[in-house]
């Protein structure tokens, strides 16, 4: 009888296991955060499907080394683009008429997701193929790494234009680059985290914290471009109230003035919990 029992526990925990494998992450699986500086993140979701957001590395002044080399973010599945400015495509600095974006996405075969101008934009150059750039717009719902991984398009308060400098004559020419836009990412665990992109204070994120209630959310902080620390803390603590923050988007060039101890002055006594992370840290959730 004893025998049979521990034949049924190790047939049990077999089963468990091979439960967890067929499913493609353990129930204590973690998702994963690299931040890079600037907006620049990539993501590696439960089941170990990577996505980067907002790729600009090369000429990144906050970006590691080591991260400056594309290959080093390894396979990559999904990348998803905010709106079209030279530190979030990646065109800044570079002066070869390409993208970090693009780049990436010809190295790796990623499917590029993000506003429907913008995606096609960047068809039209030649950055990604027709097959690989998926166009999708504000309250848009796509599943490119899977059906348990569901992002979400969302409203930013910025503008979005892709600038090319032309590498023979250095004249740079501007394209139409879609309406900016955040993401929500839901995990295969129902974890959400909400990368904004770049944005000012407005009213709606009221509506994105009660209706999506994001866990985790990676915050502009910078000013002059996006909401400053004040801003911040007020979309915070009165408006999306998440779980946990990452200040982003501060300290990369000059005008990005604000910082994460400001931020977290202005948040005074509050149930959320700031990480205020270097680039080329690692967190998981
Ligand atoms: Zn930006």
């Amino acid at each position: 009888m004893q025998m049979q029992r521990r034949n049924f526990l190790k047939l049990g925990a077999a089963m468990t296991l091979t439960l967890a494998t067929e499913r493609g992450w353990a129930q204590n699986a973690k998702a994963e955060v690299l931040w890079l500086g600037q907006a620049s993140t990539r993501i590696t979701t439960l089941s170990g499907k990577v996505i980067v957001i907002d790729p600009f590395f090369t000429n990144n002044p906050k970006t590691p080394a080591e991260w400056k080399n594309l290959d080093k973010l390894g396979k990559v599945d999904v990348i998803l683009i905010t709106h079209g400015h030279g530190d979030h495509v990646g065109t800044l600095g570079r002066t070869d008429g390409s993208s970090d974006a693009a780049e990436l996405a010809k190295r790796t075969g990623a499917k590029v997701l993000g506003p429907a101008g913008l995606i096609q934009t960047m068809i039209d150059l030649g950055w990604v193929t027709g097959e690989q750039g998926i166009r999708f717009a504000k309250g848009g719902v796509v599943t490119p790494a899977g059906p348990q991984i569901k992002i979400t398009q969302v409203r930013a308060e910025h503008s979005s234009e892709v600038t090319i400098v032309d590498p023979a004559t250095k004249k740079s020419t501007s394209y139409i680059g879609g309406e900016p836009a955040g993401f929500i990412i839901e995990f295969e665990n129902g974890f959400k985290l909400y990368h904004m992109g770049d944005t000012g204070l407005f009213g709606d994120m009221r509506l994105i914290g009660e209706y999506y209630k994001p866990d985790l959310v990676m915050m502009p902080i910078g000013g002059h471009f996006v909401m400053d620390p004040r801003d911040a803390a007020y979309a915070t603590r009165e408006m999306l109230k998440p779980r946990y923050v990452i200040p982003i988007h501060y300290g990369t060039f000059p005008v990005l003035r604000g910082t994460p101890q400001e931020y977290r002055q202005f948040l005074g006594q509050t149930t959320t919990q700031v990480f205020p992370i270097n680039p080329g840290d690692v967190l998981k959730f």
